[in-house]
């Protein structure tokens, strides 16, 4: 079976005042059905960008090429029209904030009920008592009183098992979770991967996670790719990157990653800053912070090149498939 999502050579570019920013640069990765891809990289690095792009609710100002295959369909050639009937339906997607998406005037279960009614046709009788089912399902107590409940009543982690409930409706075939759990605490955290987890075994749903998160990522993806300053830099099996990550990025990025075991360690920062988008390196992108930069990389710009049969890395280390 082909991919579920196959993103090749997604550009993403903003018009701000006279100039073009370049946001998302080159960017290709797939997603297999049933499979967990995370993106990960600090903020800033293009990752909700991508996210936004495949889902093409970016603002008119922004411009995307390249080519973004949902089922075979490149979503960057449907009219709005067509994309309103795939967003929320066969690709759904939460967020952060699950307040952002929810609408404070509007009882849970209606909210649920809608891309319901939407999409599916079903009757308003229908849909409350589908929506009532679907908050089970994502393990919320007293469901029937909490579907007439309003979003300000429920707690963070109530909420966002809302918006999972709200985006697992139609059963979707690609759910885009951006830093689902970054604004709950740890025992709600594991809960909400936990039930991500259940619905991917019970639905065969693909994920693409977006996370600064390592831990999350370790927890819950098969596959990794690693963004800086709007590039892929690596991409690799998640063992495989957790056990030998390759690019200077990434290995200094697993390195600033608090140990599990809680010791005492310091954070091992990497020093320097990622560049401003109008002022991007000529040659690679991290070459003023890589303790390992060499001429050509102040030059020209590094492929992906393959590492592996499952790991690619956006380094000149790496040209000739082995570390030069
Ligand atoms: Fe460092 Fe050069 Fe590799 Fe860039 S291409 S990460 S500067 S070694
Ligand atoms: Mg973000």
């Amino acid at each position: 079976m082909p991919p579920i999502l196959e993103v090749e050579h997604l550009r993403t570019t903003f018009a701000q005042s006279g100039r073009t920013l370049t946001v998302v640069e080159d960017v290709s990765f797939s997603v297999e059905a049933g499979e967990t891809l995370g993106i990960v990289g600090e903020s800033g690095c293009g990752k909700s960008v991508t996210s936004l792009s495949i889902m093409r609710l970016l603002g008119k100002n922004a411009k995307l090429d390249g080519s973004v295959r949902f089922a075979g369909t490149d979503v960057l050639r449907l009219s709005e029209k067509e994309m309103q009937s795939i967003r929320g339906n066969r690709i759904a997607m939460i967020f952060q904030e699950p307040m952002t998406a929810l609408n404070p005037l509007h009882p849970i279960g209606r909210q649920i009920a809608e891309p319901l009614r939407r999409h599916l046709g079903l009757s308003r009788r229908e849909g409350a008592m589908r929506a009532v089912h679907l908050l089970k399902e994502v393990g919320i107590p007293r469901a029937e009183e909490i579907a007439a409940e309003y979003p300000h009543q429920l707690s963070g982690g109530m909420r966002q098992r809302v918006m999972i409930a709200m985006a697992m409706a139609c059963q979707p075939q690609l759910l885009i979770a951006d830093e689902p759990t970054t604004a709950l605490d740890v025992t709600i955290q594991a809960q909400i991967l936990e039930l991500m987890k259940k619905l991917r075994r019970e639905h065969g749903t693909a994920i693409l996670l977006i996370t600064h998160d390592l831990g999350v990522v370790a927890e819950m993806c098969h596959r990794v790719v690693v963004m800086y300053a709007g590039q892929i830099v690596e991409e690799a099996d998640v063992r495989r990157l957790f056990a030998d990550p390759r690019h200077p990025y990434t290995i200094g990025l697993l390195a600033s990653m608090p140990s599990i075991s809680g010791g005492q360690e310091r954070l091992q920062a990497i020093p320097g800053a990622v560049p401003q988008l109008h002022e991007m390196p000529a040659g690679c992108r991290f070459a003023p912070r890589c303790p390992k930069a060499m001429a050509i990389c102040r030059e020209q710009v590094p492929e992906l090149f393959p590492v592996s049969a499952t790991q690619k890395c956006r380094c000149w280390l790496y040209r000739e498939g082995g570390e030069a």
